[in-house]
Order: C-alpha cells, then sequence, then structure tokens
C-alpha cells in the first residue's frame, strides 16, 4: 500500500492519488480519510451505507439519552435557513398529518393536554398586550347576539387598533393604573354610555359601533372600594347599575398622568411580562 507525504492510493479504487483527493479525518493516522472522493460519494449514495445509516439510527432512537439529543437536532435543523429553503412546503405537506396526530394525542392524553393547554393560555395572557384584547373579545362576544360575531376577530370589527385602544386608555389613566393592575381586582374598560342604553344585534349595527367607540370607553376601577383606595373619588364599575350618570363628571381627554410607575411601557407588549412569571 502507498502511502508518502504527498498522497496515498485509494482502499476502493487502488489508485495512487494526491491528498487534497481524500476528505480530512482526524481519527486517522494520516490524518485523511483512506478512500477518495469519489469512491466516498459513491459509498455513499450506495444502499449498503443508506441502510447502515438507518439501523444507527433506529438504534440511537431506543436509547433515551440520545433520543432527545436527536429530537433536538432535528428542531434545530427545521428551523435552519437551508432545510426553509430546501424544504418551503414543509408545514403545508404535512399540516394534516400534524394535526390528525395531535388531536389523537390529546384524545388519548386528555389530562395532559387540558394541563397543557391551561399553562399555554396563563403564559399568553401574562402578556398585557393579549389580556387586552382577550378582554375586548370576550367582552364584545357577551354583549352580541349568538352567532353573530362568528369567530372574527374584534379588530376586524372595529375602526381603531389594538395600538389605538392601549393609547386611548393609557391617556385616561387615573394615578395608580397600569397594565399589571388591569385585573379583576384592579381596573376594567368601562362603557361611559352603559351597553344597556344602546340597541343593536349585530357588529354591523350603529348602535354597536357607538356603544364600543373609543370615545365610549374609559378605564375604570373594579369596584368603588378599589377606586377609594386609589384614592379616587369615582364609583367602581361593577356599580354600574345604581350610579347616577350625570353626578360623573366627563374625564377631560388628556389628563394622562406623567408621574405612573416606569413600568407602564416597558411592560406592555414585551416579552419581559410572561418571563417573569414563568
Ligand atoms: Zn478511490
Amino acid at each position: 500500500m502507498r502511502i508518502d507525504d504527498n498522497g496515498r492510493k485509494c482502499t476502493v479504487c487502488h489508485t495512487y492519488l494526491p491528498w487534497t483527493s481524500f476528505n480530512k479525518n482526524s481519527n486517522s493516522r494520516h490524518g485523511h480519510d483512506n478512500r477518495c472522493r469519489t469512491c466516498l460519494k459513491e459509498y455513499r449514495q450506495s444502499n449498503t451505507y443508506k441502510d447502515a445509516n438507518k439501523l444507527r439510527s433506529q438504534r440511537d432512537y431506543a436509547d433515551p439519552s440520545k433520543k432527545d439529543q436527536q429530537k433536538a437536532r432535528m428542531r434545530a435543523y427545521r428551523r435552519s435557513p437551508a432545510f426553509i429553503t430546501n424544504y418551503p412546503n414543509f408545514r403545508a405537506k404535512h399540516r394534516d398529518y400534524q394535526r390528525t396526530y395531535s388531536k389523537k394525542w390529546r384524545e388519548e392524553h386528555p389530562e395532559r393536554s387540558r394541563k397543557t393547554a391551561r399553562k399555554r393560555m396563563k403564559k399568553w395572557l401574562s402578556n398585557p398586550r393579549n389580556r387586552l384584547s382577550s378582554a375586548m373579545s370576550a367582552s364584545i362576544r357577551h354583549y352580541l347576539s349568538n352567532g353573530t360575531k362568528n369567530r372574527r376577530h374584534w379588530e376586524t370589527l372595529m375602526p381603531y387598533t389594538l395600538d389605538a385602544l392601549k393609547s386611548h386608555l393609557e391617556s385616561l389613566w387615573e394615578p395608580g393604573m397600569s397594565w399589571s393592575n388591569h385585573t379583576v381586582k384592579g381596573w376594567h374598560i368601562d362603557h361611559i354610555q352603559p351597553v344597556a342604553s344602546f340597541t343593536f344585534t349585530s357588529p354591523e349595527d350603529q348602535g354597536f359601533k357607538d356603544c364600543w367607540s373609543l370615545s365610549n370607553l374609559m378605564p375604570r376601577w373594579s369596584t368603588t372600594g378599589i377606586a377609594i383606595r386609589y384614592g379616587s373619588t369615582r364609583i367602581g364599575n361593577t356599580n354600574k347599575g345604581h350610579r347616577p350618570l350625570a353626578a360623573i363628571p366627563p374625564l377631560p381627554h388628556n389628563n394622562r398622568i406623567s408621574t405612573l410607575p416606569s413600568t407602564k411601557h416597558s411592560v406592555f407588549g414585551s416579552t419581559k411580562a410572561y418571563k417573569s412569571t414563568s
């Protein structure tokens, strides 16, 4: 077998070739493979190689530690630019399979599936932006006649966006209000003219549009007790039915309080909010 400083004889095709024709291999004595690149390519396309690879992969998959490794590698690969360019329709092609498979899994593991769903929802709602969107959606669905919302996103029914609503509410915040207390124990979105005073059955009605217009929405402490605790003289949201409407002076539109907690902007829409709770 001829091996020298310049090259070697390939163990497969038995021709003497320079080292540049061999792949580097730090495990080998001479720092290179013992078969030339042409022979290597042929071997890699052979069924022998494919079968061996398949066997090794199956064997590794049976080993729990290697299984996780393999899964992680595959997951990373599916997100890599190379994969996305090579298989642009991968997701679309496998969507049906994935849907059927996840459905089957959920039916087989009802407990775990419920637990995961709850966990996912909790994480999603820990973002104030999502909480605001969800509150709007639920409230609109609640007041509309059955089925007229028809699974449409609330933003498509309104002339304003989530961001516009967010800045509108922020501009009317009373001292102490922030996105961290937009909760049952904090403030709610309140209708200045009560919902009951409008007539509508579907989102297309004028009554609906007036009722949910930005000028009819304001932040209000959930209960009068909470309002008093924050030093407000206003009536809370749940005292709705009893409040003498005329007695509540309209809020000036630009009473935005500059001394609000500094978390006001950083919490909203940032990932910080749910990272800290998870
Ligand atoms: Zn060769």
